[in-house]
């Protein structure tokens, strides 16, 4: 006869790390959208060793009270939904309350921070699920994340781990999506010391645009129309990119659900249709797209990583990006721009 014994907290958060941490690059995205979701305006992100070594995110955001610091690595604490009806509207990135229970339980970890109004900064340390007590640091306004060695603790996840460059090349993919969700934050991503990547707070369309050329590349802009058009609480803005544009891998498709990056089935739909006539087979459109709508109508709570979505009103969704997407790209049917002149 087998026993059934609870499992221990340590392992529990373990076996919920293995869901949403994959890889060093989902680190950084759970770490960064905490800075986002703290209203940071500059977010500084160092790797090392492409992140197996050593992940430290910075940011200038409201920061979280000495009191919270060993809440805010307990699983199941959240300071963003408290109830049922909150999560039906959640606004923000996270929700769950998982991210830091999870990675402190697979590296050596710490979080430093200075909350909003206080004059002195605390710094807790987690080694392998024990907590530290908090003691005070240096820090400016806002909060330090540092994650070393990770999954040192777990093997069989550290040897799945992929060169550096690889490795890398996926946080700076994830960094570049996070960018274009966040056109007004200031980004800046280094690799074993050397900066790799600045992205300046862009304050208006012109800079918004530019941020989009330094992710799908400097001939976009010129190969893209401007979408921007709501009815019936949708709203659709963005970039979609002309055949000209179009790409052999369907790598440069940036889709926003209120502000997060998501892959869905009816989305992906949509604009397949659209662009049905005016792309040739087994080529794939580039376009970063932004989708507003209530977050009643959008449910997010799908997927711990919560890349997917479900909308309330899949039909009218679909028809609404359908149509806008279709309607735009009829001038190149029409072949007004950018199709080689015949
Ligand atoms: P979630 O983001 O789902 O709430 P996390 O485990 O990622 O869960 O974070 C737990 C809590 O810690 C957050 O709700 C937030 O209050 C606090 N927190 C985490 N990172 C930051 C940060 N960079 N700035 C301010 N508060 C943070
Ligand atoms: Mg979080």
């Amino acid at each position: 006869m087998s026993t059934i014994r609870p499992l221990p907290p340590e392992l529990i958060n373990q076996i919920a790390a293995g869901e949403v941490i994959e890889r060093p690059s989902s680190v950084v995205k759970e770490l960064v959208e905490n800075s986002l979701d703290a209203g940071a305006t500059r977010v500084e992100v160092d790797i090392e060793q492409g992140g197996s070594r050593l992940i430290r995110v910075r940011d200038d955001g409201g920061g979280i009270v000495p009191e919270e610091l060993q809440l805010a690595v307990a699983s199941h604490a959240t300071s963003k939904i408290g109830s049922f009806d909150d999560l039906e509207h959640v606004a923000s990135m996270g929700f769950r309350g998982e991210a830091l229970a999870s990675v402190s339980s697979v590296a050596r970890f710490a979080l430093t921070s200075r909350a909003r109004e206080h004059d002195t900064a605390f710094r807790i340390e987690v080694d392998g699920g024990k907590v530290q007590a908090a003691r005070p640091a240096q820090h400016p306004q806002g909060t330090s994340v540092e994650v070393r060695d990770l999954f040192y603790n777990v093997p069989a996840r550290r040897k799945f781990l992929r060169a550096e460059r690889t490795e890398f090349a996926h946080i700076d993919d994830l960094l570049k999506s996070l960018a274009l969700a966040r056109g007004s934050v200031e980004f800046r991503l280094s690799h074993n010391g050397k900066p790799v990547r600045i992205l300046k707070a862009a304050r208006d369309e012109a800079a918004a645009l530019q941020r989009v050329a330094e992710v799908l590349g400097e001939d976009f802009p010129a190969q893209s129309l401007r979408i921007d058009h709501a009815m019936a609480g949708l709203h659709l803005s963005g970039w979609v990119g002309l055949p000209t544009a179009s790409r052999s891998q369907a790598d440069s498709q940036y889709f926003y659900v209120n502000g997060r990056l998501v892959r869905d089935r009816i989305v992906a739909h949509a604009v397949r249709q659209a662009y049905a006539d005016v792309l040739f087979h087994g080529r794939h459109p580039a376009f970063v797209l932004y989708l507003e709508l209530d977050p009643a109508g959008v449910d997010v709570n799908v997927h711990p990583a919560k890349h997917e979505v479900r909308f309330r009103e899949q039909r009218l969704v679909h028809d609404f990006l359908f149509r806008t997407l279709h309607e735009a790209l009829a001038q190149t049917r029409a072949g007004q721009v950018g199709l080689p002149a015949t």
